[in-house]
């Protein structure tokens, strides 16, 4: 069985390269079977876990995926989350900022949708299209209107903002894991081409992520650094292969997994005082 946490977790020493990390499966991952056997069982045991961690109400988990598009995020998050109650859990899609938003620091809106302690909150894409899109994308740094916007140290910066502010959540009891869902280009082609092609797809393809695509090193190259600069044992980044889909739904689910295990959130124990009022209850009740 593989390791999933330990076999796809980005390294805390800031050497990470993109180039080492895979878009296909590992070797002995098994065939679609089996992995789609290997999420059934972490679906389930997301929901006991899930359940456990809102009656504690100690910690909140923050599940952050990140991914050029076509990669997969939504699907993954649709199918892993499939048994948790939906009560338990929110995903915000975080898109263009609206002019208000970009007045705002960058940090602003996502801190705006935190989960609160008890919840589990996904973001689909995330505060990171700030060291990605808006690295890429010189507009996107220019519609911010900041001051110092590109000079030198200006994404270190950012980096060490982004860094202080997933600290400081989890000094609060925020758990946060973050998912770079790893697509190779080719693939990408293969996806996009198909959202051309199947008329039940066609609503998903924008020409804009063309535009995307033409930059693709440059994405490589932010992804690169962010991964380098914010994956830290207090919020680790695992870059998952996403060229196959049950192997990367597999691997996201089972690291959701055994993060919620190490948290290892309890049922609150029950006092005397509510023991006497259970007993007060099946008394009166019984009485009836
Ligand atoms: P999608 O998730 O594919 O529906 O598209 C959302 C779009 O919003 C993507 O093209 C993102 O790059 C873009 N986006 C998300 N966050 C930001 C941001 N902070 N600044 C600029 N563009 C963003
Ligand atoms: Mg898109």
């Amino acid at each position: 069985m593989i390791d999933f946490p330990k076999r796809h977790r980005v390294p805390y020493d800031g050497k990470f390269r993109v180039g080492d990390f895979d878009t296909d499966p590992p070797q002995g991952s098994g065939n679609e079977s089996k992995l789609e056997a290997d999420l059934a069982q972490s679906v389930e045991r997301l929901d006991e876990l899930q359940r456990r961690l809102f009656a504690d109400e100690r910690h909140a988990l923050l599940a952050v995926f990140q991914a050029m598009d076509a990669a997969g995020k939504d699907s993954t998050i649709r199918k892993v989350f499939s048994g948790v109650n939906p009560a338990g859990f929110r995903v915000h899609a975080f898109g263009r900022p609206s002019e208000l938003e970009l007045r705002h620091d960058f940090l602003q809106r996502v801190a705006a949708r935190l989960p609160e302690r008890g919840k589990i909150g996904i973001f689909n894409r995330s505060h990171y299209e700030e060291v990605l899109v808006v690295r890429v994308h010189e507009a996107a740094l220019a519609a911010q209107n900041l001051p110092g916007a590109g000079a030198k140290g200006f994404w270190e910066d950012r980096f060490e903002s982004i860094r202080d502010f997933e600290r400081h959540l989890a000094r609060n009891g925020t758990v946060v894991v973050k998912f770079w869902l790893n697509v190779s280009r080719k693939e990408q082609k293969k996806r996009l081409l198909e959202r051309i092609d199947d008329p039940e797809k066609n609503w998903k393809f924008r020409l804009g992520d063309l535009d995307d695509r033409a930059q693709w090193d440059g994405y490589q190259a932010a992804y690169e650094a962010m991964l380098r600069a914010t994956s830290r044992p207090w919020a680790p980044w695992y870059a998952i292969p996403a060229d196959d889909k049950d192997y990367m739904r597999a691997a996201v689910a089972r690291i959701l997994v055994e993060t919620l295990e190490q948290i290892d959130p309890r049922y609150p124990k029950v006092s005397a005082a509510q023991r006497r009022e259970l007993q007060a209850g099946r008394k009166r009740l019984l009485a009836e």
